[in-house]
């Protein structure tokens, strides 16, 4: 499998606790439960299969936490794009209830299992800030607020001053605070998961890669490229943006867009306490949106969009570097040690979509800003609807495999968006 953005040098690699040992499948298994791809969703779901009793297997085509769960900014945001009274209106009183409890708790998700497991992962939960970068995005702000308050949430609107004081920049509006959110080392949480997993009894294979999932009687023959196989009642594949040709179709189902970070050396006291110094990360209200945050070890992370092509030199992240000195010029002499990057893979209606095109296969894919939380809750769920066969447990309806009209088109359409929206978005520009 060809390596779209090297791990290694990466900042989370870098600093991240060591990985359990996953050896590469070496036998043919029999076994209830099959999960492809260890990134958050398909640990969570192993994790909580083997929790609940269940005999499971994941194969991982590198290793825990190589695709999105081991690249993103490590924000746990709770949530969906769409905020309560968007959801109730969606799905109804009843479904819309549970939808928005599904989508208030995924961060609590993540923080109670590295509680409950004690997983050696830094982390820190002082809330999330959105930042207003326009007259727009107040109002969303302040949408968001009354909604989430009228659910019990104590979010809270930031004046430009406050906003000011908690980022330290100037370049916004305003904002809220959603004092649900936090940070994780995301390497060392996939890590983590992939720990607590194995202590459960599940057993996870990397360097592993599927290569065809074909139903054989009661079970499915699910192939790798070492030529072993595993045949499993169920299959549960969480590949998400990676998730290739595995299935006819699924690819067509969304779009695979860049992502891009940049990290700076770690900063001087002087200057950390400058910046974020209450312990919050934040994201702003652009289409484009830019996120960043203080890590662990002091450096300043600057996340935002990537080029549709894969990089080629360090050009491909200037833009991001523009946007560090532009926003917080105190950093302006400090170098950038790391830029990496890794895809999203974006549904049309921007929330994950659930499939099972067999009875018995069950497919997760669709990403957004809020994988951490989402896509772990989106493993507990999986676990409890492949175990029990009862959809109810599922926080969105199964759907058939609908490609994207024109979807080969659709990243052309996609560069003119981006245009407009980069045009939309104005403030700080990441051109
Ligand atoms: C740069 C970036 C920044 C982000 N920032 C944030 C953030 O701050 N907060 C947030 O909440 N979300 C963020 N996200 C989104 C978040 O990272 C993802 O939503 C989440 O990690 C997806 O998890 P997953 O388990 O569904 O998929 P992934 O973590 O992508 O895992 C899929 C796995 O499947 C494996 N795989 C693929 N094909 C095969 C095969 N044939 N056989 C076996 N294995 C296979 C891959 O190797 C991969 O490890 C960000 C994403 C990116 C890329």
């Amino acid at each position: 499998m060809a390596e779209p953005f090297p791990l290694a040098p990466a900042l989370w690699a870098a600093t991240a606790t060591p990985a359990l040992p996953t050896p590469a499948l070496a036998d043919d298994v029999e076994i209830d439960f099959c999960v492809i791809g260890g990134g958050y969703a398909g640990l969570s779901t192993a994790l909580h299969i083997a929790e609940a009793g269940g005999h499971v297997i994941v194969l991982e085509a590198r290793e825990p936490g190589w695709g999105g769960s081991g690249r993103n900014g490590g924000q746990v945001i709770p949530g969906l794009k769409y905020d309560p009274d968007d959801m109730i209106a969606t799905y109804g009183e009843e479904k819309g209830h549970k939808l928005l409890q599904f989508a208030a708790t995924t961060a609590d998700k993540v923080f109670d299992l590295i509680a409950k497991y004690e997983m050696d992962v830094p982390h820190v939960r002082e809330g999330w800030i959105q930042a207003a970068h326009s007259d727009e995005g107040l109002a969303l702000a302040k949408k968001r607020v009354t909604q989430w308050s009228k659910h019990g949430v104590a979010a809270r609107l930031l004046s430009k001053e406050e906003t000011a004081d908690r980022l330290g920049t100037t370049s916004y509006e305003g904002g809220w605070l959603d004092p649900r959110g936090g940070a994780i080392q995301p390497l060392s949480y996939a890590r983590g998961l992939a720990r607590a997993a194995v202590s459960q009894g599940a057993r996870i294979h990397g360097e592993t890669a599927v290569t065809d999932i074909t139903r054989e009687g009661e079970r499915f023959r699910v192939s790798t490229a070492q030529g072993k196989t595993v045949r499993a009642k169920k299959v549960i594949m969480c590949t998400n943006a990676y998730a290739g040709d595995l299935v006819p179709g699924l690819r067509q189902t969304f779009v695979d867009v860049n992502s891009f970070q940049v990290a700076t050396a770690p900063l001087s006291d002087n200057i950390r306490k400058t910046i974020l110094p209450y312990g919050q990360v934040s994201s702003d209200t652009r289409k484009l949106l830019l996120y960043f945050r203080l890590d662990h070890t002091g450096r300043l992370l600057m996340g935002g969009r990537g080029p549709f092509r894969e990089p080629n030199s360090e050009d491909d992240w200037a833009h991001l570097v523009r946007v560090v000195t532009k926003m917080f010029p105190q950093v302006k002499d400090v170098p950038i040690n790391y830029r990496w990057g890794g895809r999203v893979a974006l549904t049309q209606d921007f929330l994950p979509h659930i499939h099972e095109p067999e009875q018995g296969f069950i497919i997760d894919v669709g990403c957004l800003g809020r994988g951490v939380g989402l896509q772990t809750a989106m493993g507990q769920a999986l676990a409890g609807y492949a175990m029990s066969g009862n959809a109810d447990l599922l926080p969105f309806p199964i759907r058939p495999i609908d490609p994207i009209p024109f979807h080969m088109f659709r990243r052309v359409g996609l560069a003119a968006i981006i245009a407009w929206y980069r045009f939309q978005d104005g403030g700080v520009k990441q051109t």
